[in-house]
């Protein structure tokens, strides 16, 4: 049984030796067939050297190298295609994924569990943000058609099948959490503690998290559509049935003095909600944008592998 363990690399140079010789130590510890794909997401240092230095000296190590900065999201994508193994584990490059936990993947695996899942505690975290993440986690869970789950990352193992099934999905905007419970198989899930990251740092800002977020919530369900006209009946309601009274107050007691604060409040209200549904229509029809145009997720510049085991989708051009 070949295991492949992905490891999408950004700006990695500082720890990808270190990784490489953790990773290699463990499995050989386990004694499993086993390659590397390393992806190389458009780093601008020296990974990209590493790696193939890497991969001269040893032939169980293949990478793929995009043109650019992709995301992770791309990288974890090649790196599935890419990947042969009968089991696929992602794992991130900053050796914050503990790769001893492999193990227990894998005996996880052998007792039939298509999904593996590490879940990290949040452990030294920052307070505000473990705070966030909840709160997130309890709206999001609230709207999205699957269940998304806190600390659960990308940090996981695949079985062949269950790998196929996550390639099958070919659309552009990409949220894994929400692909992986979407696609479903038996799935288990255990608990790790959370390490901070070795070197380096996260590529995370408080600003790209609110977009992640924001994804997250758009990319499996039309809730906030359906949102977005629930609260303009209900504005329209309200208004008739204050206009209906002003109207009938002017008939009995005659025409009021101005209310000019009324109608600032009113115009400048109904200005902000037009602009909110506004934006949730543009942030849907900018998804359909970027779908319809169908162009691939990412672009290699170099690579040691083979062709990928998956054809690219139709209207997708070769990549290579
Ligand atoms: N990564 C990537 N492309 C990016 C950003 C990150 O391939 O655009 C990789 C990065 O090299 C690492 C993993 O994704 O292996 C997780 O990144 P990071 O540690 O920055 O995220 P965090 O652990 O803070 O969530
Ligand atoms: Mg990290």
């Amino acid at each position: 049984m070949l295991i492949s363990i992905v490891v999408p690399c950004y700006d990695e140079e500082e720890i990808i030796a270190r990784f490489h010789e953790h990773v290699t130590r463990e499995l050989g510890h386990i004694a499993a067939d086993f390659e590397l794909v390393y992806v190389d997401d458009g780093s601008r240092d020296r990974t990209l050297e590493l790696l193939q230095e890497r991969a001269a000296a040893d032939p169980r190590v293949r990478y793929v190298s995009f043109s650019r900065n992709f995301g992770k999201e791309a990288a974890m994508l090649a790196g599935l295609r890419h990947a042969a193994g009968d089991a696929v584990v992602l794992m991130d490059a900053d050796l914050q994924h503990p790769p001893r936990l492999v193990g227990r993947m894998l005996e996880l695996h052998a007792e039939g569990w298509d999904q593996v899942v590490a879940r990290r505690t949040r452990d030294g975290d920052r307070v505000t943000r473990t705070l966030l993440a909840r709160g997130y986690y309890r709206v999001i869970n609230r709207l999205v058609d699957v269940e998304l789950v806190d600390g659960v990352g990308d940090f996981r193992l695949l079985s062949r099948r269950a790998v196929d099934a996550v390639l099958e999905l070919t659309e552009y905007n990409r949220f894994s959490k929400g692909i992986f419970a979407w696609v479903g198989f038996p799935t288990t899930t255990f608990e790790y503690r959370n390490e901070g990251r070795d070197s380096g740092r996260s590529k995370w800002t408080l600003r790209k998290l609110f977009d992640y977020g924001l994804d997250g919530l758009l990319s499996f369900n039309d809730k906030p559509l359906r949102l977005a006209l629930h609260l303009g009946l209900v504005l329209v309601g309200t208004a008739s049935l204050y206009a209906a009274w002003i109207v009938g107050d002017a008939l009995v007691n005659g025409v009021d003095t101005p209310g000019y604060v009324t109608l600032l409040v009113a115009v400048t209200a109904l200005a902000g909600v037009q602009m909110v549904m506004l934006g949730v229509i543009g942030e849907y029809v900018g998804r359909i944008y970027y779908e319809v145009k169908r162009r691939p997720h990412f672009l290699v510049k170099a690579a040691n592998t083979g062709a990928p085991r998956t054809r690219p989708s139709p209207g997708e051009f070769s990549r290579r």
